[in-house]
């Protein structure tokens, strides 16, 4: 099932995403919060429990969980043409040559008041960065939590996936050692439009596409991924209690402006359209 957070007649609401996303079924009211939903276990009867079916327009899209309560948490260097593209761009604080694939997972997080809706403008905070660039992402949601999760066991954590666009200051990432500030900046986590529950996607099967203004950058399969999901679930529960609604993104695929030649940064009316099979597509422009 899909589901999008949602805004009708000023109030928020979640709705089942109907007809491809020309439709919504508002659920009721008691639920509003997707993280309760997830918490509780609750499962949504795509039927009985629709109160209202709207059309598009009569709704606003919100991020599928408007408000994470902790950090959104990240991999990056997780495929290997784009772990090359990031090492040649010079943009890589303590970069080791002739070492594009790490033995370890790059993991970070970016604050959680990052994350926008689709259709909010990105910003481009021209007074600290002249380098904003874009990153693709499928991201888990985590259903049920725990510590010292096994890759086994991994799967049976997840309650669904949705899209993140890892936007992300590349000087801010090089200058200041540490990648959280260049990925933490207001904006900077465009998420959704959807989320899909985990019995309806392949998450090692799935294409991850971005196209800017129209072009395709992007375009992958989750299938590459150089530490797949199950791992990366391992290693961060292995002292970090996940909570249900925890979101961790997945890596991006080559393809993103630094790996250009010469490399091109985002520009204030650019669109990034982010596409995963089986979700849908996360649009914004750049104010
Ligand atoms: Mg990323």
């Amino acid at each position: 099932m899909k589901l999008a957070s949602v805004t009708h007649k000023g109030s928020c609401r979640l709705a089942v995403v109907l007809d491809g996303g020309e439709r919504f079924g508002l659920l009721d009211p008691s639920h509003t919060d997707l993280i309760a939903l997830i918490e509780t276990g609750a499962v949504i009867d795509a039927v009985q429990d629709v109160v209202d079916t709207v059309a598009r327009g009569d709704i606003e899209l919100l991020a599928p969980i408007p408000q994470p309560r902790r950090n959104i948490m990240c991999v990056g260097k997780n495929y290997s043409e784009h772990a090359k593209e990031f090492a040649r761009s010079g943009y890589e604080a303590g970069a080791v040559a002739g070492k594009d694939i790490d033995d370890h997972p790059a993991l970070f997080s970016k604050l959680p008041s990052s994350v926008i809706a689709p259709d909010a403008a990105i910003e481009l905070h021209p007074s600290i960065t002249q380098k904003v660039d874009y990153e693709a992402e499928l991201a888990v949601i985590i259903g049920k939590g725990g510590r010292g999760i096994s890759k086994e066991d991994a799967y049976a954590h997840i309650w669904g996936y949705t899209i993140v666009n890892d936007v992300t200051a590349r000087d801010l990432q090089k200058n200041h050692k540490q990648w959280f500030l260049g990925k933490s900046l207001d904006t900077f986590a465009p998420m959704g439009p959807y989320v899909v529950t985990a019995d309806e996607i392949d998450p090692e099967n799935t294409t991850v596409q971005c196209h800017v203004n129209g072009e395709l950058r992007q375009n992958a399969n989750t299938r590459d991924l150089i530490f797949d999901i199950p791992t990366l679930i391992a290693t961060l529960s292995a002292g970090i209690t996940l909570q249900p609604g925890d979101i961790i993104a997945t890596g991006t695929p080559a393809g993103v402006g630094i790996g250009l030649d010469p490399p091109v940064f985002l520009k204030s009316g650019d669109t990034i359209a982010v596409t995963i099979s089986g979700i849908g597509t996360l649009e914004n422009r750049c104010a």
